[in-house]
């Protein structure tokens, strides 16, 4: 068996690319390969890079030329109690991050608002999108495409769900713009994210609209999906999960636990995420959604890339005189808890804190009930620097546990 020194020289030489490693070799003998190529063309070790605890044989679904693992402190908080449509009970939230405070404050919010009984959340609508671009000659024959879709729901249907024993295609929704016509495609994905599902059964759809109609497809993925980029379509229409957590939390708690009041929080939540982000001209109007959406995805094995829209948030808080309403939307949140990263090791683990690896009890509880916990921990996040901020510590927290 060639060794990983070798396989090195082979690379440098030009005799062997950095893809075609395991054609000669296991894959761990590929990737140390590729870690002593970057050693010695760079001025870089990478000793913690090759400590990893994945099976290198099982991430070629995930990763090409794989070189080793990134690792990340994992942080937990909570417990958060959940009332859900999917998700009941208390949690403990697996959050990988750098940023240090962020864990902390989390921690915080979920103790005020375990403290006040839980917060409720409900995944109102489920539908990952796959929006493909056609030609056509003009905008009549664009009018005639349309046409056809709305007719031939059906057809589409079947083709599509052909593909999968899982996906369901729910809807197909025509935008004509001069001789491009946008068709986005919404399925319910039930535990995957959905993304490679869509894609493949969109393919499928998209066969019998040039078959049948005068379209001709341009690209499977027309950006109106839209998927990775921030888009207005996706605050409005949702992608993935639309879900909504809140909370009711009484005076006495929020004075103990965050050390301001219900008006002090409600006047920062108005002056900041709701006309501060109009200023600016955000599509999201929150604090730091983003920052519990990212640690929770990096620890269970989203795609980290889906954070753009996975933070397309809305936080609303009022104070109701002896207590405090607040609740964050998450319009466009893309999890699963099949397929993907999910079954990586320790992305499983987080995953099984969480109680959710795996297909759910029915297909698609065990998705809908992550999107509850993420939703009411971006809730416990909003809350927590809400009140730091009105009550002015945000700077000393962060002097005392970041730096
Ligand atoms: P996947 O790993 O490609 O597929 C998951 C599969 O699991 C489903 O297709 C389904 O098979 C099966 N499955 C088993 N039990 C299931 C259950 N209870 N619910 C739903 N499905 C179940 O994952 P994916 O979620 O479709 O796609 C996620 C991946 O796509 C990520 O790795 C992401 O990075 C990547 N991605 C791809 C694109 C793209 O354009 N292709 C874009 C962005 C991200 P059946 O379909 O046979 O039922």
């Amino acid at each position: 068996m060639t060794d990983a020194s070798d396989l090195a020289d082979r690379v440098q030489a030009g005799d062997l690319r950095l893809y075609e490693l395991e054609d000669h070799a296991d894959a761990d003998t590929a990737a140390a390969a590729r870690r002593e190529l970057l050693e010695r063309e760079t001025d870089a070790t990478l000793d913690a890079s090759g400590a990893f605890a994945f099976d290198a044989d099982e991430v070629d679904p995930n990763v090409e030329n794989l070189a080793g693992g990134t690792q990340l402190p994992l942080g937990v908080a909570g417990p958060l109690s959940v009332s859900g449509g999917a998700a009941d009970g208390e949690f403990y939230l697996p959050l990988a991050t750098t940023e240090g405070a962020l864990v902390a404050s989390v921690n915080r919010g979920c103790s005020a608002i375990t403290a006040a009984g839980g917060a409720n959340a409900r995944v109102t609508k489920v539908g990952m999108t796959r929006a493909p671009v056609f030609r056509v000659e003009d905008v009549t024959e664009g009018a005639e495409v349309a046409e056809w879709v709305e007719e031939n729901f059906d057809a589409l249907r079947e083709a599509a769900e052909g593909t999968t024993s899982h996906g369901e295609l729910t809807e197909v929704t025509p935008y004509v713009v001069g001789d491009s016509v946008y068709l986005r495609f919404a399925y319910d994905t039930k535990d995957a994210m959905g993304m490679n599902m869509a894609t493949i059964a969109t393919e499928a759809a998209a066969d019998v609209v040039e078959a049948e109609s005068p379209a001709e497809l341009v690209a499977l993925s027309g950006n109106l999906c839209s998927d990775k980029k921030p888009a207005a379509i996706n605050a409005v229409e949702g992608r993935g999960r639309t879900v909504t957590a809140d909370v009711t939390i009484p005076r006495e708690v929020v004075e103990e636990r965050f050390d301001t009041t219900p008006e002090a929080i409600e006047e920062a939540n108005t002056r900041k995420n709701l006309i501060g982000s109009a200023k600016a001209g955000s599509l999201g109007f929150n604090a730091h959604a983003a920052n519990t959406v990212a640690a929770v995805f990096l620890a269970t094995g989203q795609d980290a890339a889906q954070v753009v829209e996975g933070s397309n948030a809305i936080t609303t808080v009022e104070d109701r005189g002896d207590e405090l309403y607040a609740s964050v939307n998450l319009a466009s949140l893309e999890v699963g808890t099949v397929g993907g990263g999910t079954k990586l090791p320790t992305q499983r683990e987080a995953l099984d804190v969480l109680g959710v690896r795996g297909g759910g009890d029915p297909a698609g509880s065990n998705a809908d009930a992550l999107a509850e916990i993420i939703a009411a921990g971006a809730l416990a996040g909003e809350l927590s620097l809400l009140s730091a901020l009105a009550s002015r510590h945000l700077s000393s927290a962060h002097e005392e546990l970041g730096r």
